[in-house]
């Protein structure tokens, strides 16, 4: 099964990794600063490291403050952990829909969301394609709210030359095997605000503090918690691989872009398709190429395709339709758009080491199902 994602892992990563293994430092040591000023050099904001993306969300909504009580407007066409996240820690999630274009949350949507209540307002890069931060900024900051963008998908993407990082005031990380680039599991916080990224790193090194102590100094060995943190520190081996992997995402976007353009133009005739758009400004790090199957057609072209041999996946199952939110009185018909994108939505194999022959491959499979 030709899979729809999958990471490229080549002999500059396999050795980093070694190389961090021979070290004196498994965890907590030097390559994990490396790593973070690495993702800084490309996300334009500092950055810590974390375990996955879902336990960076969770620090970054951590970061900002949210505490039971609180309400944090976010998107239901994303993973599950956008959400559940902020919801770990006792937040209510207000459910905004999202844009028919690029399927991120709608701003106008998130402006009729907001109250005063609402502590951070959580956007994602579907696909890799940014979210509109400036709209979303006027809003968030006209109720006091923190910005946040899900940036699982969208490392590497910029915005008239502004990277993914520095648009929100905190901005989340994945490097699962299938997102842009991979430490195995991973994941990472940046901030354009010191005072959110010292709450962050602080956070996911278990509330561990040992400046502006409350206390008389003991000694060196002495620390304090003021808050409660978790441990999220993701290990000198993988940032290592974190580090090899991000000298070569320059390559991983030019291959992402050139198989987009071939997409684009392989399927620009087909019938009963909708090819994802890129607004003026936007340079994505393309993660997904999602396209739109009409005519109530998506569950034989997933089905057919997968019977073909081609791993099609379906992002996302809209988020309120967990059993999880259903039981805490989320309805479906909440959000029309995101239910009736995610009714046709459908995506196809991308990733660095697709071959044009493979590519050539899903495209005639496509052609011969939908009849042209
Ligand atoms: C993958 C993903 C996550 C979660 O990341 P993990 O590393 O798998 O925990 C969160 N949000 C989005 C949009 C994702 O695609």
């Amino acid at each position: 099964m030709l899979p729809y994602g999958r990471q490229s892992i080549d002999q500059s990563d396999v050795e980093a990794v070694v190389s961090a293994l021979g070290s004196d430092w498994l965890t907590t040591g030097p390559r994990v600063a490396q790593f973070e000023a690495d993702i800084e050099a490309v996300a334009g904001a500092p950055a810590v490291t974390v375990t996955n993306g879902s336990t960076a969300l969770n620090t970054a909504y951590a970061a900002a403050g949210v505490k039971p009580g609180d309400e944090v407007v976010t998107t239901p066409m994303t993973f599950v952990s956008t959400a559940s996240a902020a919801a770990t820690l006792g937040a209510k999630i207000v459910f905004a829909d999202i844009e028919d274009e690029t399927a991120n949350i709608d701003p106008r949507a998130v402006e009729a969301a907001v109250t005063t209540r609402t502590r951070a307002v959580g956007a994602v890069d579907y696909a890799g394609h940014p979210a509109d931060y400036d709209a979303l900024r006027k809003i968030s900051e006209s109720v006091g709210a923190v910005l946040i963008g899900d940036a699982a998908h969208s490392i590497g993407s910029t915005v008239h030359g502004r990277p993914v990082g520095s648009l929100a005031d905190l901005t989340t990380f994945s490097f699962f095997p299938t997102k842009n680039l991979t430490t195995a599991e991973g994941g990472a916080v940046a901030s354009i605000r010191p005072d959110l990224l010292k709450r962050a790193r602080t956070y996911r090194t278990i509330g561990v503090v040992r400046e502006g102590l409350r206390r008389p100094d003991e000694g060196p060995w002495f620390y304090e918690v003021h808050e409660f943190g978790e441990n999220y520190r993701l290990p000198d081996v993988l940032c290592a691989l974190g580090s090899s992997q991000l000298r070569r995402l320059a390559a991983f976007k030019a291959r992402r872009q050139q198989l987009t353009a071939r997409y684009d133009e392989l399927l620009a005739d087909v019938p009963g398709l909708r090819l994802p758009i890129q607004r003026e400004g936007v340079d994505p790090l393309r993660h997904l190429y999602p396209v739109r199957v009409l005519d109530g057609r998506r569950r034989e072209v997933f089905e057919r395709m997968r019977e073909a041999g081609i791993g099609v996946q379906v992002n996302y199952i809209p988020v309120y339709w967990h059993p999880v939110f259903e039981d805490l009185g989320y309805q479906r018909g909440m959000c029309p758009v995101a239910e009736t994108f995610y009714a046709e939505q459908l995506s196809l194999p991308l990733f660095v080491d697709l071959s044009d022959a493979d590519q050539d491959r899903v495209v005639e499979a496509l052609r011969t199902i939908l009849g042209s």
